[in-house]
């Protein structure tokens, strides 16, 4: 690890070129994120597994549970300053994920939904101003989805996307999503899994999602969902990054095992 490395410049060059206008590492508040354009009023970034924009000076920002409070305070407050918010650091909205189906709206879940599973939450401007929603990730692949009115977050593992989760993000929004992002993920270059699992993602999303016997394309399953709720293979935006090749920039479980960090995805709208 060179002291010059820096964060954000091997993250740009990393982001798949068809994704380069949509997604693009900042330092915010000294916090390295991969900030997506998505259009206003929403505002999304996806973290690294870093706290710091160099990776000499860097601490793992692991934004794990009650261990990852301290992390989640500096993200807040990297956040707020990408806002220009200096003083007001957004709250961030976390839920427990079990791979499950259910979406809830972000102040909805802050105010009811303490300790109540949940894989998915809506961010609606009027609703939800000043919390950004956190999902956090260590292989499984973050899937946003974009509509006039409000935008979703999703956890979209193998059991999620099997069982709809992205199907159940856009129902819960106000209006159909028009664009969708796919985050960092274990790419189909590295998610290899049995042949039960791959018959069962072919049976549901078609061949295209097995590009090799043993691997299963999470990405093309995610980009499959995503078009069954309207939102066209050209308005979906992949930087393609695989956590598990990307060892220095991304946390992973099929790497790491169970000791594995997470990074996040968080979705919020700007303020008035
Ligand atoms: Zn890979």
């Amino acid at each position: 690890m060179s002291s010059a490395e820096s964060v954000p410049a091997s993250l740009g060059e990393r982001i798949h070129s068809s994704a380069a206008e949509m997604i693009r590492p900042v330092i915010s508040g000294g916090v390295p994120l991969l900030e997506v354009r998505l259009p206003e009023p929403f505002r999304a970034v996806f973290t690294t597994r870093w706290d710091a924009a160099h990776l000499s000076e860097a601490r793992p920002l692991d934004l794990r549970g009650d261990a990852g409070a301290g992390a989640r305070e500096t993200l807040a407050r990297g956040l707020g300053r990408l806002e220009g918010r200096v003083e007001a650091a957004l709250v961030l909205v976390s839920p427990q994920q079990v791979h499950g189906v259910r979406v809830a709206g972000t102040a909805e879940y802050r105010r009811d939904g303490a300790n109540t599973p949940c894989d998915g939450l809506v961010v609606n401007p009027d609703l939800d101003s000043g919390l950004a929603a956190l999902l956090v990730f260590a292989d499984c692949v973050p899937v946003m989805l974009a509509g006039e009115v409000d935008a979703t977050l999703v956890h979209g593992g193998w059991r999620g996307l099997l069982d709809g989760i992205v199907q159940q993000g856009a129902a819960s929004m106000t209006g159909p999503p028009g664009l969708a992002v796919i985050g960092p993920s274990i790419g189909p270059c590295c998610y290899q899994v049995d042949s039960q699992l791959t018959e069962s993602f072919r049976r549901r999303f078609g061949p295209e999602v097995v590009p090799r016997e043993g691997y299963l394309d999470l990405w093309e399953a995610a980009t499959r969902a995503a078009g069954e709720v309207g939102v066209a293979r050209q308005n979906v935006v992949n930087p393609r990054l695989c956590t598990v090749c990307n060892r220095d920039l991304f946390f992973s479980y099929r790497r790491d095992g169970a000791g594995a960090g997470r990074h996040g995805a968080l979705l919020w709208a700007t303020g008035a």
